[in-house]
């Protein structure tokens, strides 16, 4: 029961398709994140789930019933928009019981429900203020209680931190996991921001240009990324993919040559042409590489300070790439070897940019 399925869900505006068969299955209680780029299609997903947008193609069900035609009042989900409005004339506890007291719940229940709301959001002093003697992120978990209190089978959210300062976006994220764990809504959050999606989501799917890119959990999608674009969207910096060839045991990128494990020549099979791809921290930069045959020679250009960590940029041939370094990272300039890690490293294919997948000692 609650769970999620979309059907080969599509959405168009006019002649714009916006989500494109879209097929994937939200467990019952299940944190699921929507994540992608601006423009590509979570909002619009999510308010289909809401029963807010109509659904040009496909089936869509909550639990075992299909919802495409059932009513957004007859859905039991309860929404965070990411421009919420408060009643700005409603006391904050007014604001928070508005939706029970419309749905004519007994008054003890009203009571008990709104307190509850308020204790788990830290709103307790604040209850007789009104939302413009409030700071940002109180209103915003203002909004967050007034959508608890319904205790819906499917809570959305769409962007609900997005108006917070980092700390405090942080904070809200942690209390947000609490919240969820005491009610197990299915929950679906939508943000475009990879490292909410990595902190919050037991699952996230990954869109782009309304298409379904990866469906997973964090741990896989980012150790196992589906194609380029998610290797290339999740991480902070991101995973480094060049275009690279293959010959007889040999991966070429821009003319300079390593050799690649047997194993890994296995999964290439008789491709020519692949996408190479390997995440900043998996990198060795050295000037004494283990074995100078599975090493490229590389050159230093720019050293970049993180404070707990050193971020070197350097090129092998024309290709430039980024390793994090812990310490004793390589002066701009310097001469190094570019040594993966082979057990960490992603091969693409060159058309479909689909990940060919791991040898078999590393799956
Ligand atoms: P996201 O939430 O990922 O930023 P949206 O789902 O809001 O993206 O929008 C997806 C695409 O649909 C965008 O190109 C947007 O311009 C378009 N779109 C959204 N709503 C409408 C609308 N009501 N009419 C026409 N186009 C829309
Ligand atoms: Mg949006």
């Amino acid at each position: 029961m609650k769970e999620i399925v979309f059907n080969q869900v599509c959405k168009s505006y006019d002649q714009n398709q916006v989500v494109k068969n879209l097929n994937m299955k939200v467990e019952g209680g299940e944190r699921l994140i929507l994540l992608g780029p601006s423009g590509c299609g979570k909002s619009t997903t999510l308010r289909m789930i809401a029963g807010l947008e109509d659904i040009t193609s496909g089936d869509l069900y909550l639990g075992d019933k299909r919802v495409n035609d059932v009513e957004s009042g007859d859905r039991n989900v309860s929404m965070v928009f990411q421009n919420y409005a408060l009643y700005p004339h409603m006391t904050v506890r007014q604001n928070i019981s508005y939706a029970l007291k419309v749905n004519k719940f007994p008054s003890d229940e009203i009571n008990s429900r709104t307190s509850e709301a308020i204790r788990m959001l830290d709103l307790t002093g604040l209850e007789e203020r009104k939302p413009k003697e409030l700071s940002g992120g109180q209103r915003q978990r203002v909004a967050l209680a007034r959508a608890i209190v319904k205790r819906a089978d499917y809570f959305l959210l769409d962007e609900p931190l997005s108006n917070l300062d980092a700390q405090l976006r942080a904070y809200a994220r942690k209390e947000l996991v609490k919240i969820h764990e005491q009610y197990h809504q299915t929950f679906v959050y939508v943000t475009h921001d990879q490292i909410e999606a990595m902190t919050v989501g037991q699952k996230i799917a990954l869109m782009n240009e309304g298409t379904l890119q990866a469906f997973d959990t964090p741990q896989n999608i980012y150790k196992k990324p589906a194609n380029v674009f998610t290797a290339k969207f999740i991480g902070s910096p991101p995973a480094n993919v060049v275009e690279a060839s293959y010959d007889a045991g040999y991966l070429y990128i821009e003319g300079a040559k390593m050799k690649l494990p047997d194993a890994w020549c296995k999964v290439v099979g008789s491709r020519n042409r692949l996408y190479f791809g390997i995440r900043p921290e998996d990198i060795h930069l050295t000037r004494a590489p283990k074995d100078k045959d599975y090493a490229m020679k590389a050159l230093v250009r720019y050293v970049e300070n993180y404070g707990n960590q050193l971020g070197v940029y350097f090129q092998v041939k024309g290709m430039e790439m980024l390793a994090i370094c812990e310490d004793a990272a390589p002066m701009p300039g310097e001469n190094v070897y570019f040594e993966p890690d082979f057990d960490k490293i992603h091969l693409f294919d060159i058309e479909t940019t689909n990940n060919l997948g791991y040898p078999k000692k590393l799956q």
